[in-house]
């Protein structure tokens, strides 16, 4: 039998993978020329890729198909983004990850306090961007903790029943903002946590604007879990995404 030519006119859907049951990613970006590039970026990776060019558009979209994740570029022709990101959160929990301009840092800000999950700067590349899209579909799947209820990264261990926390199986003590500061960090490992977002949860939505109270005790925790960390295991645990908040690495591999 012949296998050659015939078939060499076929497009290459069964090799570029499992796009029929990948992630359902809605792609809200206005610039044609950017848009394609997504689409045929993201579909090559295996995500069913759905797409809008403008905020009614995106919101049609995303009623109709209610997609795993979405990615929105902030500065869209007829909506503000910041109301898509708000539009969404009323009704689901859905990821969202911003496409954000150099020149954005504020509505960044303030799209992630409202709930968005992550953000890349443009120009990004494509891995750094399915980097956040698979955290961000990783923390839609369900919490961070293991049966237990503990949370663990690396030789960090937080057991958020008994309040303790240790490295490498010794205790670690913390002053309860600490504690605190490394649960909800810990609780969602791998993504941005702004501070906004850490003084509403530790100290309560009257604190939201004292960036100072996060910086100190941040520093303090990152001191301590050192002091504890001889063989820096640890070291890259707790990363500073400048003007913005914190992230702790991605627990799992
Ligand atoms: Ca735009």
């Amino acid at each position: 039998m012949d296998h050659g030519a015939s078939r060499s006119g076929e497009a290459p859907s069964a090799a570029a993978g499992h796009g029929r049951d990948g992630p359902a990613v809605l792609i809200i970006e206005d610039d044609e020329e950017a848009r394609a590039a997504l689409v045929r970026e993201l579909q090559g990776r295996g995500y069913r890729v759905d797409q809008a060019r403008d905020g009614r558009e995106a919101l049609d979209r995303w009623s109709a198909r209610r997609p795993d994740v979405v990615l929105l570029d902030l500065g869209l022709p007829d909506v503000d983004g910041l109301d898509v990101v708000r539009r969404i959160r009323r009704e689901a929990a859905t990821p969202i990850v911003i496409l954000s301009g150099r020149y954005e840092e504020r509505e960044k800000v303030e799209a992630l306090d409202r709930g968005a999950d992550d953000y890349v700067t443009k120009p990004f590349g494509v891995d750094e961007l399915n980097a956040r899209l698979r955290v961000a579909l990783r923390r839609a799947a369900g919490p961070a903790a293991d049966r237990g209820g503990r949370l663990v990264n690396g030789t960090l261990e937080l057991d958020p029943a008994r309040h303790v926390v240790a490295v490498a199986g010794r205790p670690l003590d913390l002053t309860p903002r600490e504690f605190e500061i490394l649960r909800v960090l810990l609780t969602h490992a791998g993504r941005l946590v702004t501070k906004g977002r850490l003084l509403r949860a530790v100290w309560g939505e009257a604190y939201q604007a004292e960036d100072s109270y996060v910086y100190v005790h941040v520093s303090q925790l990152r001191r301590k879990l050192a002091a504890a960390d001889p063989d820096g295991s640890l070291r890259d645990l707790l990363v500073t995404e400048p003007g913005v908040g914190y992230r702790v690495r991605s627990g799992n591999p």
